[in-house]
């Protein structure tokens, strides 16, 4: 018997998928430090909204359906609650896309990691179309793909993470068309996700409105970085009917009922929540401001809770920063020579804007 166990244990990699066996682990580095501006949370806790715990009953399931919670997100954003499907954070809506769907699935880069990881670990065909030097989509490469490949799905995060710009509304607004156009046959067709995880703190509109004349355009949100990171809730707004289909691969109870209850009073506090959010994007136009003036920095424009900046020496920064109890994330691999900093309390930043000028000087 042990015999058998220890062969069959330094097997185990030949029995994984070959595109599992290639996968690493996402990595979530949990370093503590004083000032935490690494990973695009929202620098401000709800804590009222965790009045509605000891109304929980834990001996239950939750609501399978989300309704109450969908009911809210349907008034917020004026669309019907059928055309809602609630997620445990959007990373598990990519995982029902793409497994409803399948692949090819396109998208740009740099973008949010998840889209290539989840792709690959469900086994599809990655298509990656890197960025423009303004990090725009490269329209000319990206639609010779759609004409060659025929993606099933396509993701587009704008404003996009980790470079804080939003792609120009005009480009997105032709992939959808042409996608749409390709052929009434469903097979020949692509469903564009616009991942709108930042839309809050941008200044440019939306891709909702648009939701009514294109039957394959799908709008991903989250409440992850409008301060509920910690509670995973995501939702796609879309066609009645992709939302049935995708419907079907959820599993039964993927919002738990913490998450729902506490979700539901946070939506309720309408008036806090955008002024968290305004009080964000104000910060994050004087952190800009502030590192324009740093001469040995480069920061890039950001529609975002964050800011993209390219420095000197990325590696001996990133240590710095730490060394003085403040996280950034390092994009090296991803946009070398980059460092990545979430806008966080004004405190926060003027630490982090201190330690900053001093170590670059
Ligand atoms: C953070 C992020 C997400 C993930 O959101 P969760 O709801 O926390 O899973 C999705 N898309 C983009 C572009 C992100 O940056």
């Amino acid at each position: 018997m042990r015999l058998w166990y220890n062969a069959f244990a330094m097997d185990i990699k030949k029995f994984v998928r070959p595109n599992i066996r290639s996968l690493t682990p996402y990595k979530a580095k949990e370093i503590p430090c004083k000032v935490k501006l690494d990973a695009n949370e929202s620098p401000y806790v709800f804590k009222d909204a965790l009045k509605v715990l000891k109304s929980i009953k834990t001996n239950r399931y939750p609501d399978p359906e989300a309704k109450t919670l969908k009911k809210l997100i349907s008034k917020y954003f004026t669309v019907s609650p059928e055309s809602i499907l609630q997620g445990n954070g959007s990373d598990e809506l990519i995982y029902y896309l793409i497994t409803t769907f399948g692949g090819p699935v396109l998208y740009p880069i740099p973008t949010f990691s998840m889209f290539g990881i989840i792709t690959q670990a469900i086994g599809e065909k990655r298509i990656e179309i890197p960025l423009d030097e303004e990090f725009d989509l490269d329209m000319d490469r990206i639609l010779k793909a759609i004409r060659k490949e025929r993606p099933k799905l396509i993701f587009l995060s704008s404003p996009n993470n980790p470079t804080g710009n939003c792609f120009s509304s005009e480009r997105i607004l032709k992939i959808i068309d042409v996608t749409s156009a390709l052929s009434t046959q469903h097979s020949a067709r692509s469903i564009v996700v616009v991942d709108e995880a930042y839309q809050p703190f941008s200044s440019r509109k939306g891709f909702l409105p648009l939701l009514k004349d294109y039957e394959n355009l799908v709008i991903m949100r989250t409440l992850s970085k409008i301060g509920l990171a910690g509670l995973r809730v995501g939702f796609l707004i879309a066609d009645e009917e992709i939302i049935r289909e995708v419907n079907k691969v959820r599993l039964p109870f993927n919002l738990n009922s913490l998450s729902q209850k506490v979700a539901i009073e946070v939506l309720k506090e309408r008036k806090t929540m955008q002024s968290h959010i305004r009080s964000i994007a104000s910060e994050r136009r004087r952190l800009f401001q502030e590192m324009t003036k740093i001469s040995s920095i480069r920061p890039y424009p950001s529609e975002a809770n964050f800011i993209l900046f390219r420095v000197k020496d990325s590696d001996r920064v990133y240590k710095d920063l730490l060394s003085k109890g403040v996280l950034v994330r390092n994009m090296k691999g991803v946009v070398d020579g980059c460092l990545r900093v979430t806008v966080g309390t004004p405190e926060e930043n003027k630490t982090f804007l201190k330690v900053l000028n001093k170590e670059v000087m």
